[in-house]
């Protein structure tokens, strides 16, 4: 079962998240840089008090830095990041955001930071052994996310349609099914990893990925500019090793709030 900490956790992180959203009328004054995400996603976009911490945040805070502005994060849903960038509420979207032609329709990404992909968390006893297997299954799933994409390309048809679930976040997609409402949740690799290492004793991870996806930061088509200062620190963030430090060090954070405090929202 999950901890009634990891509860209480899951209740403040979404409750918090309801006031930003209420609050969040962050003034575009050309001194902030205003960046959207959806702080449940470790390690790429967490909270560690009452901070937002993350692989993502510690790449714009250098944008920012580089820029002379000040970093400000807005806590959002994930279907609405790439809306913020399209509404003019925030300059970018950094949020583990899969690279995909339909978003790049409306975006311009930044070069990809890290390759990823779609895992299948199942609980002890199940008898799913890969993806052939998830045709007719109650599957669980964050909304408006590739993996959602992936179901419905490759697993749904008219029929099972109604056996997915779609999920404000992959945690409680996994709450789901340890209360037996879905049978497996699809998510991407790191934050399944992330919750399998807070439950190892009711979840097992298959390794099998299912997609190959990259992820990147988007911002307006309107702005190269911005681009071109987010590529040139993916650039140097990668060769100068602080990408793989910042990973080393967002997923040690992570893991220590697992053991304190749950690292699922
Ligand atoms: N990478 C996935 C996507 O882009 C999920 C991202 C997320 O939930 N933060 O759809």
């Amino acid at each position: 079962m999950i901890s009634k900490k990891m509860l209480l956790w899951m209740i403040v992180s979404s409750f918090a998240a309801v006031l930003c959203l209420s609050c969040g009328k962050t003034e575009r004054d050309g001194q902030n840089l205003i960046v959207s995400t959806e702080a449940t996603f470790p390690p790429y976009e967490f909270r560690s008090g009452d901070k937002i911490v993350g692989v993502d945040i510690d790449i714009m805070q250098k944008v920012a830095e580089r820029l002379g502005k000040k970093l400000v994060v807005e806590d959002t849903s994930f279907n609405s990041v790439i809306t913020h960038v399209l509404t003019g509420k925030a300059d970018a979207a950094a949020s583990g955001i899969t690279v995909t032609e339909d978003r790049s329709m409306k975006v311009a990404f930044s070069e990809p930071y890290v390759e990823a992909c779609q895992l299948i968390l199942i609980p002890k006893g199940s008898d799913v052994t890969g993806a052939e297997m998830l045709k007719n299954k109650r599957i669980g799933v964050q909304e408006g996310t590739t993996a959602y994409d992936y179901l419905r390309e490759n697993v749904i048809t008219d029929k099972t349609s109604s056996l997915i679930s779609q999920f404000p976040n992959p945690s409680l997609a996994v709450e789901a099914m340890l209360a037996g409402k879905v049978d497996v949740v699809v998510c991407d690799q790191d934050p399944a990893r992330m919750l399998y290492a807070n439950n190892p004793d009711e979840l097992i991870l298959l390794t099998e990925p299912l997609t190959k996806e990259s992820y990147a930061i988007a911002v307006g088509k309107d702005n190269p500019s911005l681009l071109n200062t987010i590529n040139e620190v993916i650039r140097e963030m990668k060769s100068n090793g602080e990408l793989a430090e910042s990973f080393r060090k967002n997923e040690a954070l992570a893991k220590s709030m697992t053991s304190e405090t749950p690292v699922s929202k």
